[in-house]
């Protein structure tokens, strides 16, 4: 272990250690010819700097990646998944160690918010690891003694993601591309590259193969934009902004690779008249302002019935104050830590200052919370009145505000609801079983959440309707999303 490669890091609750910093490629830590900073959100202090790839190490991660499949492709699958199934208790051991450094790095409270991360990716680790030795093909029986099979290969794969949920996120992707067997090179956000490098040693001691699990530190438009274009790769990943999605799908033109796009979202939460509104508060609080509002499938709308749009703001501004505690990710009651960085924090400013100027109602902004004057804390925020063309409605903010907004018929309900570009999810409030499941078939989105929000499960497939993406993650999708299909004709006696 050479101390240039690693840096020791005490974290605010004293727990000392060694950080890699390099670039890992073949199961090996190596330098670049430059290093970037990653900033503390609850300081705005650096914490430490690590190495960037650029369009040469990624070249290097892709060779190796591509080289690993000669052997890893002869590994037995059972053996790939006890790999998977040891990594998770590798990482399970670490929890406090991973959920305290995610909290460092990106400001999500330890207690509430980091340390359920590191067990979701334990979980889809174990999850993962159970389909390791279940990717299989059909038989298909064909006329004129023939049939044919169906064989399912591994991909060579790159995977680029973004920083709001960083090991959690990056699981999404590399559990089930390592059950189907495929050898990855996987980016991180350039705010947040420290819990997916600490990982990389875990992976090594699990026993995968050099070369299959490559992780590079690096920019979007260097290190990204090359992994996208790259030739070498049967297909790339993506989670992030709509606006980079686009990008990346004319990056991945070059060869025709596949491509999977996990993209924005501007959830609706539609509250009917016959709905439990107390139940409808709860979630639609948690639903927005959990992760301080960077949650691709936040409920950043919040549509209510007429008749009971004045009760129902009543107890959601209620349960919003009883609910989140704004400050420093480290302070055990703390529920709401700062936006990323300053990039975003003045987005979501910008935003407030939208909804206020085209004439929404602040219901609840940042006088009703105390939070410290350093670090990007912005209050959860809830706008009132808010109609279909405001900024505040149709564009994802990415931060703690809902817009609230009024409907008369489950029609029109439901057609405000489809009004924007975006269709990642929806939620809807009712206790009619019939028009919960009427309204859920007719709202455009890839996951629907009925008298819920956000409460997603990894057995269940994820992905987008309309600009939130291209593919379905999570559950059997998944391996559809990271193996190729080969089909065998067989004769066996019909001669010509
Ligand atoms: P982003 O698009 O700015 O960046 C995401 C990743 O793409 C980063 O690793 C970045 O370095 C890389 N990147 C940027 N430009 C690139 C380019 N030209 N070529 C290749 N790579 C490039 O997104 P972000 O700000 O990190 O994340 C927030 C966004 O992610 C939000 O829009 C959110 O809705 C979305 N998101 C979606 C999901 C989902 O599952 N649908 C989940 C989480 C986040």
């Amino acid at each position: 272990m050479s101390d240039e490669l690693y840096q020791e890091i005490t974290l605010p609750t004293g727990l000392t250690f060694k950080q890699p910093i390099g670039l890992f490629i073949n199961n090996e830590w190596i330098k670049s010819d430059s290093k970037f900073e990653t900033l503390n959100p609850s300081t705005e202090e650096p914490i430490i700097s690590v190495y960037e790839a650029g369009v040469k190490e990624v070249d290097l991660a892709v060779e190796a990646a591509r080289n690993a499949q000669k052997e890893w492709r002869k590994v037995n699958p059972d053996d790939k998944g006890k790999m998977l199934l040891k990594l998770a208790d590798l990482l399970e051991a670490k929890t406090d160690l991973f959920s305290q450094l995610e909290a460092l790095d990106s400001g999500k409270p330890v207690e509430s918010n980091a340390k359920a991360d590191i067990f979701a990716v334990a979980d889809y680790l174990r999850y993962c690891a159970g389909w390791a030795d279940k990717i299989h093909g059909k038989m298909i029986p064909l006329a004129y003694n023939r049939f044919a099979i169906t064989k399912r290969y591994p991909l060579v794969v790159g995977q680029i993601v973004p920083w709001n949920y960083p090991l959690s996120m990056s699981s999404w992707k590399f559990c089930p591309a390592l059950a189907c067997g495929c050898s990855i090179v996987i980016k991180s956000s350039e705010m947040t590259p420290l819990s997916l490098l600490l990982f990389a040693d875990l992976v090594k001691e699990a026993g995968f193969h050099p070369g299959v699990f490559n992780v590079i530190s690096g920019f979007g438009k260097i290190a990204g934009q090359h992994l996208a274009e790259h030739t070498g790769l049967d297909k790339i990943a993506f989670t992030g902004s709509t606006a980079t999605g686009t990008k990346i799908m004319q990056s991945a033109s070059s060869n025709l690779k596949s491509l999977s796009l996990e993209c924005g979202g501007k959830s609706p939460l539609l509250v009917f008249d016959d709905a439990d509104l107390e139940q409808a508060a709860k979630w639609a609080s948690f639903g927005i302002m959990y992760n301080s509002g960077q949650n691709c499938t936040a409920n950043s709308r919040v549509l209510v019935q007429e008749s009971v749009y004045d009760k129902f703001l009543e107890l959601f501004k209620k349960q919003v104050i009883e609910d989140w505690i704004v400050g420093d990710p480290f302070d055990k009651d703390v529920t709401l830590g700062p936006l990323i960085n300053k990039a975003q924090y003045d987005k979501v400013k910008s935003y407030i200052g939208k909804g206020k100027a085209e004439g929404a109602t602040l219901v609840l902004g940042d006088k009703d919370f105390k939070f410290p004057s350093k670090g990007y804390f912005v209050a959860p925020h809830i706008f009132g009145d808010c109609t279909q063309k405001m900024a505040i409605v149709q564009e994802e903010i990415f931060g703690p505000v809902v817009a609230v907004s009024k409907f008369k018929t489950e029609e029109e309900g439901v057609a405000n609801a489809n009004d924007t570009i975006y269709g990642l999810a929806a939620m809807l409030f009712s206790k009619d079983f019939e028009r919960a499941h009427r309204v859920a078939d007719l709202l455009d989105a890839g996951s629907v959440y009925i008298n819920s929000s956000n409460d997603e499960d990894h057995k269940v497939p994820f992905g987008g309707f309309k600009m939130s993406g291209i593919g379905r993650e999570l559950g059997e999708n998944a391996i559809d999303l990271y193996t190729q299909t080969k089909s065998i004709y067989c004769n066996v006696g019909s001669k010509l």
